[in-house]
């Protein structure tokens, strides 16, 4: 990088980028997940990855912020317990 200008300031603010950290995953597990086009995994609405039993849902799926990470639960926890009972999903409400 070529810095020309200087600016005195007083604090600084560190701006970070953050990404998945899907290394607990196995291989096999993400040949069998989607990932889309930014990386994020991809989850039916209860956040039912491609494999079946694979619940995802927070940061990994969409956001990031709490509100999306607690909502996602919520209706991941309403698919886990369909899956369970052998719901059909679409079915489900
Ligand atoms: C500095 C900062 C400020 C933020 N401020 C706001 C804000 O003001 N408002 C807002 O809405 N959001 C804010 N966010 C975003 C918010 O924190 C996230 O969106 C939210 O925490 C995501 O929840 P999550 O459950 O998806 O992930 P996380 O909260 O990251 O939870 C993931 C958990 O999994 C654990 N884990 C990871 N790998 C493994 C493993 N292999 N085995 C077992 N456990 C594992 C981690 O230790 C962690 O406890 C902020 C984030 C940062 C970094």
């Amino acid at each position: 990088m070529d810095i020309k200008e200087f600016w005195k300031g007083t604090q600084i603010i560190q701006s970070i980028g953050q990404g998945m950290d899907l290394s607990y995953i196995s291989e096999e597990f993400k040949e069998n997940i989607q990932f889309s086009p930014r990386g994020r995994v991809e989850t039916n609405e209860y956040f039912q990855t491609g494999v079946k039993w694979f619940f995802m849902g927070g940061d990994i799926i969409e956001g990031p912020d709490v509100i999306h990470g607690i909502a996602n639960g919520h209706k991941a926890a309403i698919g886990i317990d369909n899956f369970i009972q052998g719901i059909d999903f679409k079915a489900a409400k």
